[in-house]
C-alpha cells in the first residue's frame, strides 16, 4: 500500500481511537450537572459520602460497557427455558454471564435499599440516571418494577407479606436478592386496563398472620423481568364491575414458596392445587419471549396463568387505585431518570467524537452546525435531569400534589420524546459510524429509548389523562401555582420575564382548553400544551441551577434551550386522510 494511503488510514483510525479514549472514565465526576443536582437536593450531612458512592459507581458504570454489549446481542440475549432435562417445568430465563455480572454491579450499589428511604431521594435518582448510561440494559426496568413493588407492599401489603418480602426486595446482594415484575397489559388492551379479562377467584381469606389467597387464571400479552421471582399484576375478582373500578391487585411468585421460611400459607395450597412442593413452579406457563426492538437484555414474555396462586394487595377493589398512585407513578418517575441517563450518555458519546473526528481538515466539532447540535445535546440533558429531580423534591415535599400529577404525567411523556430525539441527534453528529453497534452504544439507546415511550403511559394517554384533569380539576392553575411564584423571584430579569411570559401564555393556553376539552382539535393541543410546558418547567430548573452554582450551566445554554423550543400554540387546523370519515365518524 503506497505509504500516501497508509498514513491517512492510519490517521482516521487514530482519530476513532482518540474519540473512544475521549469517553469519560467517570460517569458521575465526569458530569458536574448532575454533582450539582446531587448537591441541590440531598442533604447536607452525609453529602460528601454520597457524592463519593456515586463516583465510585460512575467509574464502574463507565467500565462496563462491554457486558452490556454482550448481553443485548446474539449469542448473549436471553434464552427461555420451559423445562428442565428430566422433563419437570421451570419456567425460567438463561441469561449470559455478563448480565449477570452486571446486575451484581447496579444491585451492589444498594439502589433498592433506597426506595423507602426519602432523604436518599436524589441518590436515588443519580444511581438510576448512571445505570441508563448503558440504556435500559436489562436491569433498569427490573429496577423500576422492583421499586413500584417495593412502594406498595409497603403502603398497602398484609404485615406479614411485608415481612416476608420487603428485606429480600431491598437486598444489595445480586444472588440473594428477589426482584419483581408487573403485569397490567393484556391483548385486548394496554392503555385500557380496564378492559382486564384476567380473573381472580379466591382460595383463603385473610387472617391476622396472612394475607388473602387467590388464583388467577387468564393471560398476560407484555410481560417484562419475567424471570423475577414476584410478579405484581392485576386480574377482576370473580364477579367484581367492569372497568378499573372492578381490578384486584395481587403478587404472584414464580414459585410456590417451599420450606424456606416464606410460606404464607401457600404450601399447603400448592397440594390442594396439584402442585408438587416444595419450589414447584405456580400455575403459568410462559408462551414465549418477545421478539423486541429494545431493552434486548431484558425478558419480557407472554404468559397463560392457569390457576397460579397470589396474595392479595391492599383492598380487593383498590388495586387500578393503587397501581396509578404508587406503581406507575413510580414507574413515570424512573422511567423519566433513565432517558436522563440515555441523554447524557448520547451527550458523552457525540463531544467525545466530535473533538476528534476530522472532516475538511478540522474536527467536527468546529462546525457551527454540529456545535449547534452538542450544545442542544448538553442542555437537554440537563434539562431532563433538573425537571425530574425537581419532581422527586416536590414528591417528598408533600404538597403541590395537583402539581406534582400534570408535572410527572408531563415529564414521562416529554423526556421520553426527547431522549429518543437526541440519541438520534447524537447518532447525526457520529454519521454512520453512529450506526454501527460495535463502534458505539447509540444504536442499542436509540431501541431502548423508543421502548420507553410506549412504557407506563403512552403519550396520548397522559395527555388525555391531563385534558380531563385541566377540565375537571383545574389542574393548570395549581401547577402555575408551583412554579408562577419561583419564576416571578428568578434574579436574571431576562431569563425571568421570558419565562413568566411563557407561563401566563400557558395560562391563557389551559384556560382555551378548558373550555373546548371536548372538542376535535383539543387532544392534539392538549400535547402542544405539554410540550410548552415542560420547556417552561425545564427552563425554570436549569436558571434555578444556574443562579445556584454559575459554574455548571452558563445562562447562553438556557436561552439557547428555550430558543431551540419556540411556543407551539393550538394546531388550529383539522386532520384529513382517505376513509377518515368513515373511521372516526367525524363530520365531513
Ligand atoms: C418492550 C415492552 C415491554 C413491556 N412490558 C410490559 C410489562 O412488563 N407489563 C405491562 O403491563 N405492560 C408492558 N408493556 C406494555 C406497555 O405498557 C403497553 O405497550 C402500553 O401500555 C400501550 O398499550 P398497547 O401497546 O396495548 O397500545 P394501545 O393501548 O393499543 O395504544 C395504541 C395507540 O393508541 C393510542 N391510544 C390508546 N388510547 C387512547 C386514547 N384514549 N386517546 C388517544 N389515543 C389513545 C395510544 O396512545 C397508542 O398510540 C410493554 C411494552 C413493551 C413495548
Amino acid at each position: 500500500m503506497p505509504s500516501d494511503l497508509s498514513n491517512a488510514i492510519a490517521a482516521g483510525r487514530r482519530d476513532l481511537a482518540a474519540a473512544a479514549a475521549a469517553r469519560p472514565a467517570n460517569v458521575y465526576a465526569g458530569n458536574p450537572f448532575l454533582r450539582a443536582l446531587v448537591a441541590r437536593h440531598a442533604p447536607a450531612d452525609g453529602l460528601v459520602a454520597t457524592h463519593e458512592r456515586l463516583e465510585s459507581f460512575g467509574e464502574a458504570i463507565a467500565a462496563s460497557e462491554d457486558l452490556v454489549h454482550r448481553c443485548s446481542h446474539e449469542p448473549g440475549l436471553p434464552v427461555l427455558e420451559r423445562w428442565d432435562g428430566i422433563g419437570r417445568r421451570i419456567e425460567r430465563v438463561r441469561f449470559d454471564g455478563a448480565y449477570h455480572e452486571l446486575g451484581t454491579l447496579l444491585y451492589g450499589s444498594g439502589a433498592m435499599g433506597l426506595v423507602r428511604r426519602p432523604e436518599r431521594a436524589a441518590e436515588l435518582a443519580a444511581l438510576v440516571t448512571l445505570a441508563a448510561h448503558h440504556g435500559e440494559s436489562g436491569h433498569v426496568c427490573p429496577w423500576a418494577c422492583t421499586a413500584g413493588l417495593i412502594k406498595v407492599l409497603d403502603r398497602a401489603a398484609h404485615p406479614a407479606l411485608q415481612a416476608a418480602l420487603l428485606p429480600g426486595l431491598e437486598d444489595p446482594r445480586y444472588a440473594h436478592r428477589l426482584h419483581g415484575s408487573q403485569f397490567l397489559t393484556e391483548v385486548q388492551g394496554g392503555s385500557d386496563v380496564g378492559r382486564n379479562a384476567t380473573e381472580a377467584v379466591p382460595v383463603l381469606p385473610e387472617t391476622a398472620d396472612a394475607p388473602a389467597v387467590w388464583a388467577v387464571t387468564g393471560e398476560k400479552w407484555f410481560c417484562s423481568v419475567i424471570d423475577a421471582p414476584l410478579y405484581l399484576m392485576t386480574a377482576r375478582p370473580a364477579g367484581a364491575v367492569e372497568g378499573t373500578r372492578g381490578l384486584g391487585l395481587f403478587v404472584v411468585p414464580h414459585d410456590l414458596p417451599g420450606a424456606d421460611g416464606r410460606q404464607l400459607r401457600v404450601q399447603p395450597l400448592a397440594q390442594r392445587f396439584g402442585h408438587d412442593v416444595p419450589r414447584d413452579v405456580n400455575g403459568f406457563a410462559i408462551r414465549r419471549l418477545k421478539h423486541k426492538l429494545g431493552t434486548r437484555a431484558m425478558a419480557s414474555g407472554e404468559v397463560d396463568w392457569t390457576g397460579a396462586l397470589a396474595w392479595q394487595v391492599g383492598p380487593i377493589d383498590a388495586g387500578f387505585h393503587l397501581v396509578v398512585d404508587v406503581v406507575l407513578n413510580t414507574s413515570r418517575l424512573l422511567n423519566a431518570l433513565a432517558c436522563s441517563g440515555m441523554m447524557w450518555r448520547a451527550w458523552h458519546e457525540a463531544a467525545a467524537f466530535a473533538q476528534h473526528r476530522r472532516a475538511f481538515g478540522r474536527p467536527i466539532a468546529r462546525f457551527a452546525a454540529v456545535d449547534g447540535q452538542l450544545g442542544q445535546l448538553w442542555v437537554e440533558s440537563a434539562a431532563a435531569t433538573a425537571s425530574t429531580f425537581d419532581l422527586l423534591a416536590l414528591e417528598a415535599s408533600g404538597t403541590h400534589r395537583d402539581a406534582w400529577r400534570l408535572g410527572l404525567n408531563a415529564n414521562k411523556y416529554w423526556t421520553s420524546v426527547r431522549a429518543t430525539q437526541m440519541v438520534r441527534l447524537a447518532m447525526e453528529v457520529l454519521g454512520g459510524n453512529g450506526t454501527i453497534e460495535d463502534f458505539s452504544p447509540l444504536p442499542r439507546l436509540y431501541r431502548d429509548a423508543m421502548v420507553t415511550e410506549s412504557w407506563e403511559g403512552t403519550h396520548h394517554v397522559l395527555a388525555a389523562q391531563t385534558l380531563r384533569d385541566i377540565a375537571r380539576l383545574r389542574i393548570d392553575e395549581a401547577w402555575l401555582d408551583w412554579l408562577g411564584p419561583r419564576a416571578g423571584t428568578l434574579a436574571d430579569a431576562e431569563l425571568r420575564e421570558a419565562l413568566v411570559a411563557r407561563l401566563a401564555r400557558l395560562a391563557t393556553a389551559a384556560a382555551g382548553l378548558r373550555q373546548r376539552a371536548t372538542e376535535e382539535s383539543a387532544p392534539t393541543d392538549m400535547r402542544r400544551w405539554l410540550e410548552d410546558a415542560m420547556v417552561a418547567h425545564q427552563g425554570l430548573c436549569l436558571a434555578e441551577v444556574a443562579a445556584a452554582t454559575p459554574a455548571v450551566v452558563d445562562r447562553a445554554a438556557i436561552a439557547h434551550f428555550l430558543a431551540l423550543h419556540p411556543e407551539r400554540g393550538p394546531v388550529g387546523a383539522t386532520p384529513w386522510w382517505p376513509g377518515r370519515r368513515e373511521s372516526t365518524g367525524a363530520r365531513q
